[in-house]
């Protein structure tokens, strides 16, 4: 007999099958001359009802130790069900346990836990119909971007997570060293003395793969990282980790029209994959966590995304008949609350908003004619806000060099990158995607803590 997974067998398993099957208790109901049982084998939302009869040898000594959390294999044959609720159960005649779990001191009992509560014990949250959900949302998100760009030919680049870039200025940074805290090296100045260090040189760890993207995308045209990013912010919200995963296509040849037509294609592509490989816990998310989810979802697949700049979204807003906390200024940042009302209250679906005031964007986006904005464009979602930033990267030698001196930056320090504008330079454009940003939105999860396995914030990294 062949051990199956859960999901398979109530998917297509048929009365009069014998089969094996391994998996955590989640519940147990004894009942005059037989007990169920609910295994859980992480394969599906669903567990499979298991019948024991009492005529199962050593019955009770066994039903003692099936308690909530005991690991079991369990083997015997499968009939349709007359409980409603599942279409096949299986009726056991082999049971065994691998290891129990006191319902003394197991805490996953079954009733409801606060997501706070299950973040002290994120080494056995998992094992709970939420994360159980969220986890498996997760991976098919991650096979749908896969899928997305191998299709259309990109490349999967790995880029450093260890970089002596410090210049991208995209978030606050950690340090790497193998310095000896307790006693370090210092300069006749009294500086850190970093030529004693592993790389010689001050390093951290990366907050985006973007500048190693662009060399990449010089030689394969089309290319996309996907691996975790490091920021040190102090933040404590509900959307920022200090280690995220974020997923940077970047290709040559492609302006920012090219650059927001794919980004576009892209959200549409996961939201339908997912609704396609996991329908049992987009449903679930929709009852149990948010009652918009696959409105949502439709909402994105179905409709083309809102398209402004940045000069006329400043004109709505200041329009607008609410009022913000924070101002609203020509060449001033959007700050959440106007991100919120131009894609929950204007247009009630994603906005992607372009060419922003060059002064508030980063060195390597690329001058609009005007020379006062840039091809910068960022796709804002509803409850999430900014869920992608992208751009046109500047391809012009002279233009990026000048647009590295005003942001006080030394070009020798970026020699390779602007070598990448003295030999063979093209128009090329990529997007940055925070991954976990992306399953909060698909899931409705309100804390992004609750959509990474083992989150890491500011005083915290437990597990
Ligand atoms: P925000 O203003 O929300 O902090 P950002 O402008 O710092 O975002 P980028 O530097 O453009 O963001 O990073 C690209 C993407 O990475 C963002 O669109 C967002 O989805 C995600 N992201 C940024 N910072 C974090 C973080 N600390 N935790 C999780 N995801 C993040
Ligand atoms: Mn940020």
């Amino acid at each position: 007999m062949e051990n199956r997974r859960i999901a398979e067998i109530l998917r297509s398993g048929e009365p009069d099958e014998f089969v094996a099957v391994q998996g955590w208790v989640r519940t147990k109901r004894e009942l005059k001359g037989f007990s169920f049982i609910e295994v859980n084998d992480g394969s599906c939302l669903a567990s499979l009802q298991v019948v024991l009869n009492q005529d199962l040898p050593d019955y009770d000594d066994i039903l003692k130790k099936l308690n909530t959390g005991a690991s079991v294999e369990v083997a015997g044959v499968l009939v349709g069900s007359l409980g409603k609720g599942q279409r096949i159960e299986l009726k056991t005649d082999k049971i065994k346990v691998f290891g129990e779990a006191d319902p003394e001191t197991y805490p996953l009992q079954k009733k409801r836990h606060s997501f706070e509560f299950l973040r002290t014990i994120g080494h056995l949250r998992s094992r709970t119909n939420s994360f159980g959900a969220v986890f498996r949302v997760r991976n098919a998100c991650a096979t749908a971007i896969h899928q997305f760009f191998q299709e259309r030919g990109f490349l999967w680049v790995h880029t450093p997570i260890i970089t002596a870039n410090d210049c991208e200025g995209a978030g606050e940074l950690f340090s790497v060293t193998s310095l000896d805290l307790k006693n370090v090296p210092r300069t006749q100045t009294q500086a850190i003395d970093y030529s004693k260090d592993f790389f010689s040189k001050p390093t951290y760890l990366t907050v985006s793969g973007q500048l190693e993207a662009e060399v990449m995308a010089m030689a394969f045209t089309n290319v996309y990282t996907f691996g975790p990013t490091f920021r040190a912010e102090n933040s404590n919200t509900s959307r920022h980790l200090a280690e995220f995963w974020m997923v940077e296509p970047e290709m040559a040849f492609c302006d920012l029209k090219g650059d927001m037509d794919l980004a576009e294609a892209f959200l549409k592509h996961i939201f339908k994959y997912v609704l396609e490989t996991c329908p049992e816990d987009m449903e679930f998310f929709n009852q149990r966590i948010d009652n918009t989810v696959l409105a949502t979802a439709d909402n994105i697949i179905n409709n083309k995304f809102e398209r402004i700049t940045y000069t006329e979204a400043v004109k709505l807003l200041e329009k607008a008949d609410v009022q913000f906390e924070y101002p609203v200024n020509w060449g001033l940042d959007l700050q959440s609350e106007h991100e919120r009302y131009l894609c929950e209250q204007l247009f009630k679906k994603p906005v992607i908003v372009s060419n922003y005031p060059a002064q508030i964007k980063a060195f390597y986006m690329r001058l609009d004619e005007d020379e006062k904005t840039v091809s910068a464009m960022d796709i804002l979602a509803p409850k999430i806000g900014e869920i992608i930033g992208g751009s046109q990267r500047e391809e012009r030698l002279d233009v990026l060099e000048r647009r590295i001196q005003a942001q006080g930056m030394k070009p020798e320090d970026l020699w390779w990158y602007l070598d990448l504008r003295r030999f063979g330079t093209v128009p090329h454009a990529g997007f940055g995607l925070g991954f976990e940003r992306l399953v909060q939105f698909m899931t409705g999860m309100g804390n992004i803590r609750d959509v990474i396995p083992f989150p890491r914030t500011p005083e915290s990294a437990e597990f």
